[in-house]
């Protein structure tokens, strides 16, 4: 597939993943997290907000490609690459996989920003032209899961143990939402899920921030969550020491 719908492209990317990065977000999204800070991303088909603001626009390979390669240089020095992520990049799997392609033919170092709702045939498609997965995990408990992203959390979680068993390189993404995914009880059911998975290169506790309230006010959208405060210093501490451990790196920020 030649041709995919995307909603922006980041250059100079400091927080997906290691060095200085180029950020495709893909449109489309299989979740609906009440959180989410890239909501104007969530529906699969270029929208109109407001009846001016137009989100998504339809791009083919050669002209991703074109301007991934344009700071070239800045990931060879700083050890960085290309990031994909969205919404769900695997959503669209056939463009993705083109992408990549030309990517891997381009020497660049492939990140995927996943939520993990996906097919393990999709997962496998695209295996070996990935050097990192940004994976996304929100919860164990599946109630809590589907009362919050709108889906149930097994297909993701299969798929967390299937990339671990692997031994691709995977960094876990704790999105951190103030007595949502934040509670002791929640990061402590995913550090002992976590501690059970045979190989896992890094644990990311990303602190709220206030995108998606941002957001939710520019598009005009429904929200679902109140106003919301980062946490403080001390209590991300206190996360960041319960998943301490001499198995992976932890780290709070992306
Ligand atoms: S998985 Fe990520 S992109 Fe999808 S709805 Fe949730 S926060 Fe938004």
């Amino acid at each position: 597939m030649n041709e995919g719908i995307i909603f922006d492209v980041k250059r100079y990317a400091i927080n997906d993943g290691p060095g200085i990065r180029t950020t495709v977000f893909f449109k489309g999204c299989p979740l609906n997290c009440w959180w989410c800070h890239n909501p104007e991303g969530i529906n699969s088909k270029i929208e109109k907000f407001n009846k001016k603001d137009t989100v998504g626009y339809n791009l083919n390979v050669k002209d991703i490609i074109n301007e991934i390669l344009k700071d070239h240089i800045f990931y060879n020095e700083s050890g960085g690459g290309v990031t994909f992520s969205g919404g769900e990049p695997l959503l669209q799997i056939n463009f993705l996989h083109s992408i990549l392609i030309e990517c891997k033919k381009n020497n660049l170092n492939t990140a995927i920003d996943t939520c993990g709702y996906s097919t393990i045939d999709n997962i496998d498609k695209i295996y070996d032209k990935v050097d990192l997965f940004l994976f996304d995990l929100k919860f164990i408990n599946e109630k809590e899961h589907l009362k919050y992203t709108g889906k149930s959390n097994k297909i993701i979680i299969k798929n967390l143990i299937y990339l671990s068993n692997k031994g691709k390189k995977v960094q876990i993404r704790i999105p951190l939402i103030p007595n949502i995914t934040d509670t002791s009880e929640n990061l402590l059911s995913i550090k002992q899920f976590i501690d059970k998975l045979r190989y896992i290169d890094e644990i990311c506790l990303l602190p709220y921030n206030k995108y998606a309230e941002v957001k939710i006010a520019k598009f005009k959208l429904n929200s679902k969550i109140k106003k919301l405060s980062t946490q403080t210093d001390k209590k991300l501490n206190q996360i960041k020491k319960i998943f301490d451990s001499k198995k992976y790196k932890v780290k709070v920020g992306g």
